[in-house]
This record gives C-alpha cells, sequence and structure tokens, in this order.
C-alpha cells in the first residue's frame, strides 16, 4: 500500500526517467510542491484540467501573438498593418476551438472585446518595434562538481527593440494585475533574463544572439497596463543558483509532497496526490471526476 511519507504523495511503483530540461514552469512547480512536479513531469500524469480553465488566457495570447506575427510580417514585405479585425478573429478561432461550453465561450467573447481594443491603443502607443514573439530559447546550464550539464528551455511571449537600439522582455498575463514590488521579485522575468545573458535567444531576423534586456515586463491584459522592471547581474546570477540546486534535488529524486489548501485547490492532481490538502468540495466540483 502506497503511503504519503514514503512516495511523497507520488504513486509508488518503477521510477520514471527524468526530465532532460527544466523551464521556468517546471522550476516554479518544483519550487511550489516537488511531489506536483514529479506527478507532472516524471511521472507525466495527465492531471485533471478542466478545458475552462486556462482557455481565456490560450486565446488572448493567442490573439496578441497572431496579431505581432502579422504586424511582424507586414513590416518586412512593406504589406498593410493588421487591425482590429485581424485580432478578433485570432481571438475567436482560438477560444472556439478551446472545448469550453457555448456559454463560457460567450462570456469570454464579452470580456475579450474591451481587452483586444486595450492591446490595439498600446500597439499604437509604443515606440518599440517587435523583434519577435514566442521566442524559444535554450542554455545549457553546468552543474556544480562532476554533475553535468542541464538545459533550461522556454518560450518567451515577445521582444521588442527600443528606439535606442536595446531590446525589452513581454510577458502577457490575463487575470488581477500585481504590485510593482511583486514584478520586481518575478521570477519568471529574471528566467528571460536568464536566458538572454547566457545568450540563448536570437533574432529571428539575423540569428545573431540578443543582448541582455534593458528592461523587462509584465503586461496585464485587462486593464491594459504594463508593469516594468529591470534585472540585475546579482539577480540573474541568482537564478542560475536557484536553478541548479533545484536540478541537483530532482536528480536525487527528492519529492516531498508539500500541501497546503491554496497550492492544492488548484493542483490538477488534487484528486490523486495521497497528501493533498485541497476542500473536498473543490476536488469534487473542480476535479470532474
Ligand atoms: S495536491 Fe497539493 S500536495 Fe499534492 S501534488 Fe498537488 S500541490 Fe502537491
Amino acid at each position: 500500500m502506497k503511503t504519503t511519507s514514503d512516495t511523497g504523495g507520488l504513486p509508488a511503483g518503477a521510477p520514471s526517467d527524468l526530465p532532460r530540461y527544466e523551464s521556468y514552469s517546471s522550476l516554479s512547480t518544483f519550487e511550489g510542491c516537488p511531489a506536483r512536479y514529479g506527478f507532472r513531469y516524471v511521472e507525466r500524469l495527465p492531471g485533471i484540467v478542466t478545458p475552462s480553465q486556462y482557455a481565456f488566457g490560450k486565446a488572448i495570447h493567442a490573439a496578441f501573438e497572431a496579431f505581432v506575427r502579422a504586424r511582424i510580417a507586414a513590416r518586412d514585405s512593406w504589406l498593410p498593418g493588421p487591425d482590429a479585425a485581424t485580432i478578433a478573429s485570432a481571438f475567436g478561432i482560438a477560444i472556439d476551438g478551446s472545448g469550453c461550453t457555448a456559454d463560457e465561450i460567450a462570456r469570454y467573447r464579452e470580456r475579450a472585446g474591451p481587452v483586444l481594443a486595450r492591446f490595439l491603443e498600446a500597439e499604437e502607443a509604443s515606440d518599440g518595434e517587435p523583434i519577435g514573439v514566442e521566442l524559444g530559447f535554450g542554455v545549457d546550464v553546468d552543474l556544480p562538481g562532476d554533475g553535468g550539464r542541464s538545459r533550461f528551455v522556454g518560450y518567451i511571449d515577445r521582444i521588442d527593440r527600443r528606439p535606442d537600439g536595446g531590446v525589452e522582455v513581454l510577458d502577457y498575463k490575463t487575470g488581477s494585475p500585481r504590485s510593482q514590488a511583486d514584478v520586481d521579485a518575478d521570477l519568471q522575468l529574471t528566467a528571460y533574463a536568464f536566458a538572454l545573458v547566457r545568450g540563448g535567444v536570437r533574432d529571428p531576423a539575423t540569428g545573431a544572439a540578443l543582448p541582455a534586456p534593458a528592461r523587462v515586463g509584465l503586461y496585464f491584459a485587462d486593464p491594459g497596463i504594463t508593469v516594468w522592471t529591470r534585472r540585475s547581474a546579482d539577480q540573474v546570477a541568482a537564478f542560475g543558483e536557484r536553478l541548479t540546486a533545484a536540478v541537483r534535488r530532482i536528480r536525487l529524486r527528492d519529492f516531498p509532497a508539500r500541501p497546503a489548501e491554496g497550492r492544492c485547490r488548484w493542483c490538477e492532481y488534487r484528486t490523486t496526490c495521497l497528501a493533498s490538502a485541497a476542500p473536498a468540495a473543490s476536488a469534487a466540483t473542480r476535479g470532474g471526476s
């Protein structure tokens, strides 16, 4: 019989292969609850995710991405730029294919109207030129001693070039906006700065490695606000140490459960995990099984 003490919330059984890559998402999952990391990245269990859980955010990302891609293509080919119909169409395709119910889709379409309009206003007001969207990166990370290497990978929502030649990184967020202090400490932005500083992000037009970002920011889609911040060399170095420490623990298969009601409530393994602290109602109503 499996127990939470000897499996850390994971089902007992033969060890599965460890991932060869880490990402901001896997790192933050591990730091939040190592057992959740084990479920998702080692055991690769599907978990319970209802279609509506991330549908709006994904559709908004798809719409922004389509619009900026069209902007880049128009600029490079001297064609007319995208307009409100471009972004509305991209959102519609994404949300209609999300698997949500008709009522949910209607609600999301209503919510999206002002969100897309504010994005277009922000595009109009920006003096940055988009370099790329959904830019993939990968950097090798040496582990201390004879620990070998890991690889840190990810995708950056958007990178722009400033009029002075500097580059800026932007990540889109749906949901409540966060304070300047929160954005200053945001780990995802530090992860992206780390990738740029390590030369892991390339300009799609030239293939050249992009430089360290002059600034990084989060665009909060609902209010249409961007909160900018910067990342120091010390912050970037500290991120590298944090990453290598996590990888070392992952390689030791150190996956204890870290139950907390607020965390377990939204965990996709709340009905599977033996250590779950999700409220019964949460597991029953949101779990769907
Ligand atoms: S239910 Fe809670 S303890 Fe279990 S894996 Fe998820 S976050 Fe961790």
